[in-house]
């Protein structure tokens, strides 16, 4: 293997460390940035160059990196309790944060994971055996939606409906049912991005109407399918879906790992369409991206359908670090940080900063659907080369940026404390990325 220097963290990364989401022979070419700190939006690389974090690291960052608040209450925690087991024991940040949780969305009981696509296993498994508590056992498949993603897990490849991840491990998986997304790219002329909702429900209906009997959940990623090259959808998707699960008793699993506390400008995605789902699936920014946790939240209902005399009827899930004091406290402080900064309606005026900052990017010629959802953008490229996104990548970071594309769809979900020379950096960066690497193709 060619390494650039056989000295520097990035050799020795690609000597040991087994990168994600990565086809590791592609670093020959590029080698993984080495990073030595962080501190707000922006990245310091061991080479003395920063970067600006526009995709809150994968998602996960919500409020810059090393925010005091968050460090101040994971210092003091460290100090009190570390961790302890959850089984036959309990502890203060726990509580606290599942007290929080429900209060937030109405589902009082949370089971916690290590990941999101811990989540996806927990709900998914928690929803059969509930049905099968109830006398219902054949209630076992679950259906998704088109592009649908939940992680990668044997168990979470189930519900995500991505070729590519998925190929290689078909014979493991025991494939879910997909359903048509409501992506409202896939409009018709004339028709709104409601009548593509509705058209997609239609479809759910039929499908349901076959199938709930052996159905035990539909899984649904609410108003956006960030996998999915930032696939939008109108709320009134999640309306009938909604009403369509109650009708087939069939559970609604909403999975809010992406789009979770204000991403999309409410706290939670589906609170937009007004419903209440059977399970909450949440990670990524529940930690402000310090800590790695999930939770699944539920219903009373749910959870009475457990509760017994019998071992058996008991969910039995476990994970060594289930419930950790520090990720927990982090949760915590993160969510304090909502209250202390008013985060939801700060960010509605920093959004509309970046849209007027990003208007020529928006206007560009080559740019098809621009969109936006509170703090996620979106752009497809027209007529680009299949390795766009890489190389839109490369040109990004050579300006200080750090913006990884889906396909042709240009994308940000930036953290939510950027100042004006981040969102100057930030719109200029991603524009002249865009023409850089458009006329790199058309010199190729
Ligand atoms: C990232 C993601 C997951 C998986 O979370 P991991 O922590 O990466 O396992 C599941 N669902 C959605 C919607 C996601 O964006």
């Amino acid at each position: 293997m060619r390494a650039a220097a056989t000295d520097t963290l990035a050799a020795r990364s690609l000597a040991h460390v087994w990168h994600p989401c990565t086809q590791m022979k592609r670093h020959e070419a590029q080698p993984p940035v080495a990073i030595a700190r962080a501190q707000g939006p922006w990245l310091y690389g061991s080479d003395g160059r920063r970067y600006l974090d526009a995709i809150s690291s994968w998602w996960v960052n919500l409020f810059g990196h090393g925010h005091p608040h968050i460090k101040a209450a994971l210092a003091d925690q460290l100090e009190r309790l570390d961790h302890v087991l959850l089984a036959g024991f309990t502890h203060a940040p726990v509580v606290e944060l599942s007290e929080r949780l429900g209060a937030l969305t109405g589902l009082g009981h949370a089971f916690y994971g290590s990941d999101g696509a811990a989540a996806t296993e927990i709900a998914l498994k928690m929803s059969a055996h509930y049905w099968r508590n109830q006398g219902r056992p054949g209630k076992s498949r679950f259906v998704g939606l088109a592009g649908g993603y939940h992680g990668e897990t044997v168990g979470a490849l189930a519900v995500t409906d991505m070729a590519l991840f998925r190929e290689a491990y078909a014979p493991l998986v025991r494939l879910a049912a997909t359903v048509p997304s409501p992506d409202a790219r896939g409009a018709e002329p004339g028709e709104s991005a409601r009548d593509v909702a509705r058209r997609a429900a239609a479809a759910l209906e039929a499908w349901l109407a076959e199938h709930h009997a052996e159905t035990a959940a539909l899984i649904v990623e609410p108003l956006v399918q960030c996998a999915c090259a930032m696939a939008m959808h109108d709320p009134e998707y999640l309306r009938l879906a909604r009403a369509l699960c109650t009708r087939y008793e069939v559970h609604l699993v909403v999975d809010e790992i992406a789009v979770g506390f204000g991403r999309t400008g409410s706290m939670f995605a589906h609170q937009q369409a007004g419903i209440r789902p059977d399970f909450i699936c949440l990670s990524k920014g529940l930690t402000g991206g310090t800590l790695a946790l999930s939770a699944v939240l539920t219903s009373d209902a749910v959870y009475a359908a457990f509760y017994d005399d019998e071992v058996a009827r008991g969910f039995l899930h476990s994970h060594s670090y289930t419930g950790n004091p520090l990720a927990c406290r982090a949760a915590l402080a993160t969510l304090e940080l909502f209250d202390q900064l008013d985060a939801l309606n700060t960010n509605r005026a920093l959004a509309a900063r970046i849209d007027a900052a990003c208007a020529p990017l928006t206007g560009h010629p080559r740019v098809r659907h621009a969109r936006r959802l509170g703090m996620i953008w979106a752009w497809d490229i027209a007529d680009t080369r299949p390795d766009f996104a890489r190389r839109y990548h490369q040109q990004a970071l050579a300006r200080g940026l750090l913006l990884r594309p889906i396909g042709n769809t240009l994308y940000a979900m930036p953290p939510y404390v950027l100042d004006d020379e981040a969102v100057h950096c930030l719109a200029s960066g991603a524009l002249a990325a865009l023409e850089a690497t458009l006329q790199e193709e058309a010199a190729a």
